[in-house]
C-alpha cells in the first residue's frame, strides 16, 4: 500500500474510544501501516513506536510468522464455536500459556481482551469459594490509580476516579481499595524497584479486619501499575500481599495485562518478583496484539475444585465468551509464543533493561521533569502540571514527539514509555533525545 495516497475518511460515525473525540477530529493522527519498530502515518511519515501500539506489540509490527499463521488459519478454520465444541489451535495455545506460567497456574481460560480477563478471574474467585463452602467471600479488594479495564468489575476493583465518575453509582458493590504505592516525596528517581513503601501491604491487614477475612474472596493488583503512570512495586510489597492473602485463605489476583509476556524481562511479573499469586489475568502481547485476546492463568486446585464440585455432565462454570480461544487468536497466539522464544525476547527484554533505564534517566536534567520510574522495558515521566492546566503540558509533548516522529504514550502530565522488545540501542537513546528536545520545546 502507498500510505501516502491514504486520504482522511469521514470521522463523524466513529465514537473513538478513551479519547477527546472532539481534539481528535480537530487535528486526526491516522496510522496508515506498521513493520517493525515504526508505524506509517496516512501521510507517509515513518513513526518510532515508543509505546508498542498501547503495551501490546511486544515482537515489533506486522511479523511475518504471525501474519502468515493468522491468514492460513483463516483459511483453514475460520471460526469453531467453544462452548461444548472445541478446535485444536486453543487446546495448543493453553498448553504454550501454561508452559511459561509460574509453577501450578497451569490452566487457562480464554477471553479477548484485559477487561474480560479481570472479571473472568472475579467470577473464577467467587465460583471457587462457593464451591469451598465459602460462598460469604464476596468481597473484592483493589487498589488506588489500579487499572483493571473497563467492565463493571474491573472498574470497581479499578482505583481512578475518572474512569468510574459517570457509573459511579452502579459500580459493583462490596470492593475496598489500599493505597497507591506512589510517593514521589520520599521515592522520586529512584531506579527499578523503590526502597520505600512495602508497609503500605499492611493496609491490607486493616481493611481485612475491618471487613472480617472470612467475607473477602480475592485481592487484585497490577504487580507494575501501567495505566496509571508506572507504578513500580516497593522492595518487598508484593511478597506481603502474598503472605496476608495467604494467612486469611483470600486469593491473590495478579492483573498482567501490561507486565505478562516479557515486559520486564522475565514471561510474568510474578516470575520477576518471585511472588506467585492465584491468578494472573492477561491480554495484550499473548498474541502480539494481531486479533484481540486474553486469558486468565488458574491455579491447578483452583480450577479443579470448581470443576471437581459441579454434578456429573454439568457446565462447571456459567462463563464464557462467542470468541473465547477463538481460532485467528489462537494462531496468532501459538506463532508469538514460538517467536518469543526463538528469538529469546523476554531475554533480550532483561539485557536492554539498563540501557533503557539509564535512557530514560538521562531526562532527569530536561524542563518540567517531577519523577522518572522505570523497571525492565517499561518507564514513565511525570511531568510539574502547567499552573491551572492539568494534562496540558502531557499532551504537548506528546505532540512534539510525534513532530518529531516518535510515539510515545500520555496520561495527563505523565509520560509513559514501552517500546517493542525489539527495539535497539540506537532506537531508545532516539526515543528519549527526542523526548528531552519536546520538553525543552513546550511551556
Ligand atoms: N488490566 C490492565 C492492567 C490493563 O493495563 C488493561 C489495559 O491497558 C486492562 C486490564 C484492560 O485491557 P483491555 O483494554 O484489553 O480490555
Amino acid at each position: 500500500m502507498d500510505a501516502a495516497k491514504t486520504v482522511i475518511p469521514d470521522l463523524d460515525a466513529l465514537w473513538m474510544p478513551f479519547t477527546a473525540n472532539r481534539q481528535y477530529k480537530a487535528a486526526p493522527r491516522l496510522l496508515a501501516s506498521a513493520s517493525g519498530m515504526y508505524y506509517t502515518t496516512h501521510d507517509g511519515r515513518q513513526i518510532l513506536d515508543g509505546c508498542a501500539g498501547l503495551w501490546c506489540v511486544a515482537a515489533g509490527h506486522c511479523r511475518k510468522e504471525i501474519a502468515e499463521a493468522v491468514a492460513r488459519q483463516a483459511a483453514t478454520l475460520d471460526y469453531a464455536p467453544p462452548f461444548q465444541m472445541g478446535h485444536p489451535m486453543s487446546f495448543e495455545a493453553a498448553t504454550k500459556v501454561a508452559a511459561i506460567m509460574p509453577q501450578g497456574l497451569d490452566r487457562i481460560f480464554f477471553t479477548n481482551s484485559g477487561s474480560e480477563s479481570v472479571d473472568t478471574a472475579l467470577k473464577i474467585a467467587l465460583a471457587y469459594h462457593r464451591a469451598r463452602g465459602e460462598g460469604q467471600r464476596t468481597r473484592f479488594i483493589g487498589r488506588e490509580r489500579g487499572y483493571h479495564g473497563v467492565g463493571f468489575g474491573g472498574m470497581a476493583v479499578g482505583g481512578i476516579g475518572p474512569n468510574r465518575k459517570a457509573f459511579s453509582a452502579n459500580l459493583m458493590p462490596g470492593t475496598d481499595h489500599l493505597p497507591a504505592t506512589l510517593n514521589i516525596a520520599d521515592a522520586a528517581f529512584s531506579k527499578g524497584q523503590p526502597q520505600w513503601g512495602a508497609h503500605l501491604a499492611d493496609e491490607l491487614e486493616r481493611i481485612v479486619a475491618l471487613h472480617d477475612p472470612s467475607t473477602i474472596a480475592a485481592v487484585i493488583v497490577e504487580p507494575l501499575a501501567g495505566s496509571a503512570g508506572v507504578l513500580v512495586p516497593p522492595v518487598g510489597y508484593l511478597d506481603k500481599l502474598r503472605a496476608i492473602t495467604s494467612k486469611h485463605g483470600i486469593l491473590l489476583i495478579f492483573d498482567e495485562v501490561i507486565t505478562a509476556f516479557g515486559r520486564l524481562g522475565t514471561a510474568t511479573a510474578a516470575e520477576r518478583f518471585k511472588v506467585t499469586p492465584d491468578l494472573i489475568t492477561m491480554a495484550k502481547a499473548i498474541n502480539n496484539a494481531a486479533v484481540p485476546m486474553g486469558a486468565v492463568a488458574v491455579r491447578r486446585e483452583v480450577h479443579d475444585t470448581v470443576v471437581n464440585s459441579a454434578a456429573p455432565g454439568a457446565i462447571e462454570l456459567a462463563h464464557g465468551y462467542t470468541y473465547s480461544g477463538h481460532p485467528l487468536a489462537a494462531a496468532a497466539a501459538i506463532a508469538t509464543l514460538d517467536l518469543y522464544q526463538r528469538e529469546n525476547l523476554f531475554g533480550r527484554a532483561a539485557e536492554l533493561s539498563p540501557v533503557f533505564e539509564a535512557a530514560v534517566h538521562s531526562v532527569r536534567e530536561a524542563p518540567h521533569v517531577k519523577d522518572i520510574r522505570n523497571l525492565g522495558m517499561v518507564a514513565g515521566i511525570e511531568l510539574e502540571p502547567r499552573p491551572g492546566q492539568p494534562g496540558a503540558r502531557g499532551y504537548e509533548v506528546f505532540l512534539k514527539c510525534l513532530e518529531r516522529g516518535v510515539l510515545v504514550r500520555y496520561t495527563g502530565d505523565i509520560l509513559a514509555f514501552s517500546p517493542p522488545l525489539i527495539i535497539s540501542e540506537a532506537q531508545i537513546a532516539e526515543l528519549f533525545d527526542t523526548v528531552k528536545q519536546a520538553l525543552r520545546e513546550v511551556q
